[in-house]
């Protein structure tokens, strides 16, 4: 299910990284839902595709992908974050094969968890994958080397290009997780019971109402950029503090603080620190360098996190469709006759929840005394 809501507004207004995967329906006939979303300059989910196939296997992802690639067409600089299924990166790689695959970084960290058996690896990997600069990096993982050799050789052999923001050939913005679809997963959590045309109707009428509400919200928010980024560049502000500023001409500029030195060239929109071109979204540098030349820092973000394309994001309403009998449908689609899907009942009742990952178990340890 592609709405052409969101898919008209998402070439121009979304930041083109797409975090997919699939869901086990807990219906009378199974089947697996894949769901494709993005996130708005405000940290919101946007979606973009909903499929239902028998399975998450490779023809199936295969299918849904190509649906999805006939609506998008080419986009510049895609990206995919999955989890590190061998099924889906082949698969995104044979549909979309100008875009780039990343891995998402928390199933990443819980594989490693899982492998290694170190509390600590989790969050030292984490500071690698978001390393901005190469020296930030060698620095991480160089505590991961002496932290665990295995590990260190574990994470090469994989591959920085997929999970270090660094490495990687295209922007990944600040979205490093599939936590979006997982967000999506969770308001959809007692609908995946339901049958198919009735949870389809169930995601358009979410749908509809987040479209409507976000659009109100988007109009009557009092700054250029959208809340949650506000607040983001709110929190690089108060770094600014203790600065020192050494203007070089109107756009190059040096920054101090504490002996170390960044320099900011404007009008490429680069810092030495990396995360101004990376997050296209000005570093705590820059804004102490736009802050003391009493410039507007909002000209330096991307129109990705502007208010005005928020507004623009949600602009186009999701229409209602009515009761069935009033739909007018074409004879060869009403002539149609769509038999039940082949499955295999599972023995028992079905699980409500998701499958517990080994790092989300909660281990009790008792008193060996008293038990
Ligand atoms: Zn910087």
């Amino acid at each position: 299910m592609l709405l052409g809501a969101s898919l008209k507004e998402f070439r121009r207004c979304i930041r083109p990284v797409i975090a997919v995967d699939g869901t086990h329906l807990k219906g009378r006939f199974g089947g697996t839902m894949f769901v494709a979303t993005a996130q708005d300059g405000n940290e919101q989910v946007y979606p973009i595709a909903f499929g239902y196939g028998d399975s998450e296997n490779s023809l199936s992802w295969e299918w849904f992908l190509n649906c999805m690639k006939c609506t998008l067409s080419h986009i510049d600089d895609l990206v995919f974050i999955s989890d590190r299924k061998a099924s889906i990166e082949a698969r995104i790689y044979k549909v979309f094969h100008y875009a780039t695959h990343n891995i998402c970084c928390w199933h990443f960290y819980e594989t490693i968890k899982k492998r290694y058996h170190r509390k600590n690896v989790t969050a030292i990997m984490d500071k690698v994958a978001r390393a901005y600069t190469e020296l930030q990096y060698n620095r991480h993982m160089e505590e991961l080397r002496n932290l665990n050799q295995n590990a260190y050789d574990y994470v090469i052999d994989v591959g920085p290009y997929k999970w270090s923001r660094v490495h990687i050939p295209d922007r990944r913005y600040m979205v490093m997780t599939t936590n979006v679809v997982e967000c999506i997963n969770s308001c959809l959590k007692f609908a995946w019971q339901l049958p198919m045309l009735t949870l389809a109707n169930f995601i358009r009428n979410m749908l509809q109402r987040w479209f409507h509400d976000r659009h109100r919200a988007a109009q009557s928010m009092r700054h250029q950029l959208p809340d949650v980024t506000h607040l983001v560049i709110l929190k690089r502000v108060d770094k600014c503090n203790f600065m020192t500023i050494n203007p070089a001409d109107w756009n190059i500029f040096s920054v101090k603080r504490s002996g170390k030195q960044w320099i900011i060239d404007l009008a490429p929109k680069i810092c030495i620190c990396n995360k101004f071109q990376i997050d296209l979204l000005p570093c705590s540098h820059t804004l102490a360098a736009v802050r003391d030349q009493n410039m507007d820092f909002t000209s330096l973000c991307a129109d990705y996190y502007k208010r005005q394309t928020l507004i623009d994001a949600y602009s186009v309403p999701i229409m209602l469709i009515g009761h069935p009998s009033n739909w007018i449908v074409p004879s060869n689609i009403a002539g149609r006759v769509i038999l039940n899907p082949i499955s295999r009942r599972q023995v028992g009742r079905p699980r409500a929840g998701r499958h517990i990952s080994y790092s989300e178990r909660k281990t009790t340890q008792n008193c060996r005394r008293c038990g």
